[in-house]
């Protein structure tokens, strides 16, 4: 039968939404923590349904600051293998190495010829990094544009950001706006996706402190593959404060009201009404230490197994890079037409 020429044909019905595609980049700088799992990779990990998703293990960005060679090598596999024992698909996702995409450093370069020294001078990061250190690389100074290069390859439109971040996405978007407008329409200009405050984890032994990878020894940070005991132990020795009920109140008693959040974010629901079922201090930590090894055992199991054929992860790896370059070299063919260099 002849196709109805009255109707349109089925593709141009199709409603086009395409999918918004989004990055984030994971440094192998440290053991992966609670905060990690609460505030990047569980979003990561629910958000590869609805968005084409891309994870990177940064490990050039790593290099920035003084690091040792066999740490990060492992610290990117770890990673690797806990990313994936938390739920990231190799098929749905795309999880690679950045030094095993080396468009990341081309671009990185056509990149720096549109970007300012005061530019890169002026962010905060540096400026309060350099202040620290004695010897400063000088790919402290250039790490936001090879930040803007991880980006701007894939033709991203999200990228979610903590606060720490958000300055150099901004200038981000201000080089590929530069970039577009001098040499012709180029770049995809992403835009930041701020996670819900809720979703900063403090540290246990100093409740004031946002729980990280570096913090001084580690007592007061749940990192992913803590065995339950070291868990248990680091629960219980939280900071909380000299009163005796259980009640959130997140300004004058963050102990206590972190311990809610993080069991909040363990079994759902809110840390006020989750305030009310515990009559004491050690109720509320034992509550909490059991949710986390809840939470955290199928991960640790699945990372354990996962670990026994390191061959697996590391093919994984190296497939995603595969996929990863024909979009990267795709993107570089642009820019390098753009500024006049021969691409073919
Ligand atoms: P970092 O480990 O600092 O490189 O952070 C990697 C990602 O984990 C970032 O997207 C952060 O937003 C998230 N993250 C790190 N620490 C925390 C924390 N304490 N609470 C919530 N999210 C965090």
């Amino acid at each position: 039968m002849a196709p109805n020429a009255a109707l349109p044909a089925p593709t141009a019905l199709a409603p086009k939404t395409p999918a918004v595609r989004r990055i984030t980049g994971l440094k192998p700088t440290g053991h992966l923590h609670l905060g990690n799992l609460v505030g990047a990779i569980r979003p990561i990990v629910a958000g590869q349904y609805r968005a084409e998703t891309i994870v990177f293990l940064a490990d050039l960005h790593a290099l920035t600051v003084t690091h040792q060679p066999a740490q990060i090598r492992a610290l990117t596999l770890e990673q690797a293998t806990v990313l994936l024992a938390a739920g990231l698909d190799p098929d749905r996702a795309l999880l690679y190495v950045q030094s095993q995409v080396p468009q990341h450093t081309e671009l990185h370069y056509l990149l720096e010829c549109a970007t300012g020294y005061g530019e890169a001078h002026r962010m905060i990061q540096f400026r309060e990094k350099s202040a620290r250190d004695r010897q400063v690389r000088l790919s402290l100074l250039s790490y936001p544009v090879l930040m803007a290069a991880d980006i701007l390859l894939h033709d991203v439109h999200e990228v979610p950001v903590g606060d720490d971040q958000s300055q150099h996405l901004e200038l981000t978007r201000t080089v590929a706006t530069r970039f577009n407008a001098r040499y012709g329409d180029t770049f995809t200009v992403p835009r930041a996706v701020h996670p819900a405050v809720s979703a900063r984890v403090m540290d246990l032994a100093d409740p004031t402190a946002k729980m990280g990878k570096t913090n001084a020894s580690g007592a007061g940070t749940i990192f992913l593959l803590d065995p339950p005991e070291v868990i248990r132990r680091k629960v219980l020795r939280a900071v909380t404060d000299p009163g005796r009920t259980v009640g959130y109140d997140p300004g004058h008693r963050p102990g206590v009201a972190n311990l809610l959040e993080i069991l909040a974010s363990c079994l759902g629901g809110s840390p006020v009404a989750l305030a009310a079922d515990y009559g004491s201090y050690a109720q509320l930590k034992n509550a909490v230490a059991e949710a986390l090894e809840a939470m955290l055992r199928p991960i640790r199991l699945r990372h354990t197994e996962l670990s026994r054929d390191p061959g697996y992860v590391r093919q994984v790896l190296t497939d995603a890079a595969e996929r990863a370059q024909e979009n990267a070299t795709n993107t570089i063919h642009r820019a390098k037409d753009a500024l006049g260099l021969l691409s073919h």
